[in-house]
């Protein structure tokens, strides 16, 4: 079952060893990989406490589920794809705007 926590306004979950997350690594090549899914953080690789202690990573994943709040599960998924197209994943403007968010207190 996905851990439930609260983080000011923004209500999340955390799913440990998501097989979702572990796809994602392997396609990224990456080791350890968070990502988010409506409401869920999808960790693979990395246990919650230690995402949890990084703040500016948890910061940045909580950005994106702010993102899925305002835009709507779907919809928000079709403009990430869309911008991610055009503009590629490091100048997304979601990813841009989750990196800003890494640094607010
Ligand atoms: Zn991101």
């Amino acid at each position: 079952m996905p851990v439930e926590n609260n983080n000011g306004d923004t209500r999340y979950k955390i799913r440990q060893n998501s097989w979702l997350a572990k796809m994602a690594a392997w396609k990224l090549k990456t080791r350890s990989v968070a990502f988010v899914l409506g409401s869920t953080i999808h960790l693979h690789n990395v246990s919650p406490a230690e995402f949890l202690e990084n703040k500016s990573w948890l910061r940045h994943e909580l950005c994106h589920i702010r993102q899925f709040e305002q835009h709507g599960f779907f919809i928000f998924i079709a403009k990430y794809i869309w911008e991610s197209i055009r503009h590629g994943y490091y100048n997304n403007k979601y990813e841009a705007e989750a990196r800003r968010a890494e640094n607010e207190e």
